[in-house]
């Protein structure tokens, strides 16, 4: 810390957006490492709403014991609507002065950032950390919560395959993701899907559906796994689909196999963080509090091949992270086919 640096007394901690297995590893972190900085920290529940009302409270290091190996998050979290206004985010400054805040550490995904952005424009510090399953913030190869879903949606995906292969059957499994197929991909390669169906490509029904399902049937398979991100549907990627219950009558309509369909749907977002979701988050709210304590802010807290690093929020926010369309191209070459002469 240089001389001129303002010692840090207080700061207040978030979670915002969707919940995530791991937050909770990283506001333990958080508050650790500010009580051994002797920095006091604000716990502020229920995200940018939390902060407008004054739903705040002071936290200790006993209450945050434990907590790292439950899944969601202990401050709550929520959307809030009234902190996209310039009124409700000066109101949410107003009560960060109030309460004598240093700095805010803001956990969520880049909705969260781009207020957590605002926030530092209006004079507040703010160290960002991304947690979101989904794996899509631009700036961190990694996000908090991620590897839990994937392990999740893979233990059930695992179970659904035990009783529809018994029954010789098409299981069609949408997981989430809107704009981002990380998870998908990383649950169809850890699956051994037939066809993994992700947002970010450009798909056509006879050659990322049709044909990978004949290709496994000639090759001798009697149980096909399709995994489907929730966005191909949302977005109508295949004409006439807006569910993946359409996408299975579609199936259906042209080999005559009905496929189950299975939404995984909030299961995915609970559970035991695992631990890597619990390692990362720790060297996170460790790394977001040294960074306020030592003077650095409006930050977000990255991975890079796996280092964690400080990324200034406007650049961070601009940085986007393509799905690796290398790993989709080794799952088409894993599955069963009959090799092309
Ligand atoms: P997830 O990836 O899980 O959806 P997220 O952080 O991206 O997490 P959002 O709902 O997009 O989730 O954002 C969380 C909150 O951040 C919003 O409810 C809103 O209060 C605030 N927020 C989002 N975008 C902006 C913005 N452009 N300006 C100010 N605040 C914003």
């Amino acid at each position: 810390m240089s001389e001129k640096t303002k010692r840090v007394r207080r700061i207040g901690v978030l979670t915002s957006g969707g919940d995530a297995p791991g937050m909770n590893a990283a506001v333990r972190a958080v508050v650790r490492e500010a009580l051994t900085n002797n920095v006091e920290c604000v716990g502020i529940r229920r995200g940018y709403n939390g902060l407008i009302h004054g739903d705040y409270y002071l936290m200790t290091g006993q209450e945050v014991s434990h907590i790292l190996s439950h899944g969601g998050t202990v401050l709550y979290t929520a959307r809030s609507e009234e902190f996209m206004t310039e009124e409700g985010r000066k109101r949410a400054v107003d009560i960060c002065r109030f309460l004598g805040l240093d700095g805010l550490v803001a956990i969520g995904g880049d909705g969260t950032f781009r207020g957590a952005l605002e926030l530092s424009r209006l004079g507040l510090p703010v160290v960002g950390i991304p947690a979101t399953i989904d794996n899509d913030v631009g700036c961190s190869n990694y996000t908090i919560g991620f590897d839990t879903a994937c392990n999740t949606a893979i233990d059930c995906v695992d179970r659904l395959r035990d009783t529809m292969s018994s029954h010789e059957r098409c299981s069609l499994v949408e997981v989430m993701g809107r704009r981002a197929g990380f998870l998908a991909l990383y649950v169809g390669i850890s699956v051994g899907a037939t066809a993994v169906l992700l947002p970010e490509r450009d798909l056509d029904f006879e050659r990322d559906v049709l044909e990978p399902i004949r290709e496994a049937r000639f090759a001798g398979n009697t149980h096909f796994m399709l995994v489907v991100a929730e966005g191909v549907c949302m977005d109508e990627k295949f004409e006439g689909v807006h569910t993946v219950f359409d996408l299975g009558n579609k199936i259906k309509e042209a080999i005559g196999m009905k496929p189950t369909v299975t939404v995984l749907g909030h299961l995915q977002r609970g559970g035991k963080p695992t631990a890597r979701d619990r390692e990362t988050a720790s060297r996170m709210g460790y790394r977001a509090v040294k960074a306020l304590v030592e003077g650095r802010a409006n930050l977000i807290i990255g991975t890079q091949k796996g280092k964690i690093e400080e990324i200034p929020i406007e650049d961070a926010l601009k940085m986007k992270k393509s799905i690796q369309m290398e790993r989709y191209d080794m799952l088409r070459d894993l599955q069963n086919r009959v090799p092309r002469h």
